[in-house]
């Protein structure tokens, strides 16, 4: 299978992340399954701006490299296991965002107070601490999506979040409207006002009417 364009894709997505600012430097990793079931996912600790699409490394759904010359991404296993947890992931990322950081400190979960985390499937869970680049993180991460089949991002505590798509410009949305949901919601709290939460049958109206059919 010849992968250049996939390579091309994932490249493609992690410079968007960074015009963005959704990662900073080499914090952050990116990955989609291709369609013979391998991964492609970012290499470990090049900055973004030194990258070439050529360094993308080509996983098995094990975290065996298949194809490449790199080390793969330290926190592979968080994304092999993302997809070995539901078979409508198709693209993983793992980001540094400063506002879904922030909250993770806090052990905050975001709650369903936006039309941006509608598609998120929010309230958007945190899991608690473990070192990044373990197979336990990637076991404990893999949890919250495999219980709740409509959830596409989590926080980590002390650490960042992770977002999944159906592809990769899925992905990037997910993860764009994360932090969006993240930023407004820190500003919210600043208030210190009562925030209001939209309710169980708000949400189902508004996901039926202008997001189920996309899924
Ligand atoms: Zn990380």
């Amino acid at each position: 299978m010849n992968y250049t364009q996939y390579r091309k894709d994932v490249y493609n997505t992690a410079l968007k992340l960074v015009e963005v600012g959704l990662i900073r430097l080499s914090s952050g990793n990116i990955s989609m399954r291709l369609p013979d079931g391998n991964v492609a996912i970012t290499p470990s600790s090049i900055p973004y701006d030194e990258m070439d699409y050529k360094e993308i490394v080509i996983l098995d759904i094990d975290g065996n490299i298949v194809d490449g010359d790199h080390k793969p991404s330290v926190e592979k296993m968080l994304h092999i296991n993302a997809y070995k947890a539901r078979e409508d992931i198709k693209a993983v990322i793992h980001s540094h965002s400063i506002y879904s950081m922030a909250l993770s400190l806090v052990k905050l979960e975001i709650p369903l107070i936006n039309s941006e985390l509608v598609p998120l499937g929010a309230p958007i869970p945190v899991v608690s601490y473990i070192l990044p680049g373990t197979d336990l993180l990637a076991e404990k991460v893999a949890e919250p999506f495999r219980n709740r089949p409509l959830l596409k991002a989590v926080l980590l505590e002390n650490h960042g979040t992770v977002v999944v798509g159906k592809n990769l410009k899925d992905a990037f949305q997910n993860a764009y409207n994360l932090e969006t949901g993240a930023e407004v919601y820190h500003k919210a709290l600043q208030t210190g006002k009562k925030i209001r939460v939209l309710s169980q049958s708000e949400f189902e109206e508004v996901y039926n009417r202008y997001y189920k059919a996309k899924q």
